[in-house]
């Protein structure tokens, strides 16, 4: 026991308000990216997020549960892009009568730009050692799960959560993980938080393999 823990306000809220300074940096780093692209932050999340779609689109619905926005939000900045020529309405392959929106070359052009802008919170996290990356990944991760686990936010496509995800089945240190779907193993740096191949687990699945993957994680984590 020292005077510090009687001082301190609880670490989650200390750590809660690094994330907030963090955030802001990030936002601004977004208005910067967007306004050099010619739009708004919330029209860039929604071309980033629907290009990683693919070709069968996505329901706007999706998109404003992902982008966690009003539909007339949503549909208010995917008219936009639609005007610019970097998204386009079709039928849902899935059911005639719904619309589909799917990313355009245009689009994808935009997109592959904006990939390539360098933010300053990109290079923040460029300057903690490869180790600390993966280990920050893993904690994202497990923090955003909990999150959609709370129901906070809505499905994810990650690895974690993903029916082809195998935890720790291999005894390689680097590479411990094992995908089904392309059958072949990897290491918690290269673990997804938006896989197009993802295919959400069974939930009794899901759990089993989150426990396999917390419980050898908290095995490896620095004391
Ligand atoms: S299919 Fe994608 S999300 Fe699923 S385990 Fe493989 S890499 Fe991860």
């Amino acid at each position: 026991m020292t005077p510090f823990d009687a001082l301190s306000t609880p670490l989650s809220r200390r750590l809660r308000e690094g994330l907030d300074r963090i955030g802001a940096v990030m936002r601004a780093d977004q208005w910067g990216v967007a306004e050099e692209a010619g739009l708004t932050p919330t029209q860039l999340h929604a071309l980033t997020f629907i290009a990683g779609r693919g070709d069968a689109g996505i329901r706007l619905r999706a998109v404003a549960e992902h982008l966690g926005v009003t539909q007339p939000t949503a549909t208010d900045s995917i008219a936009a892009l639609v005007r610019k020529g970097l998204l386009t309405k079709l039928a849902d392959p899935k059911d005639a009568r719904a619309v589909a929106i799917r990313i355009t070359p245009a689009g994808c052009d935009v997109v592959r730009a904006i990939g390539l802008a360098i933010t300053s919170t990109e290079r923040a996290l460029e300057s903690l050692s490869a180790k600390e990356q993966s280990t920050l990944l893993e904690l994202v991760i497990k923090t955003i799960r909990a999150l959609q686990e709370a129901k906070a936010i809505p499905p994810q496509r990650l690895c974690v959560t993903c029916r082809h995800f195998r935890a720790y089945v291999h005894e390689n240190a680097e590479l411990p993980h094992h995908c089904a779907f392309v059958d072949a193993a990897f290491g918690g740096r290269h673990l997804r938080l938006d896989c197009g191949e993802h295919d959400e687990a069974p939930p009794e699945a899901r759990h089993a393999a989150w426990r396999a993957f917390d419980r050898r994680a908290e095995d490896f984590a620095p004391g």
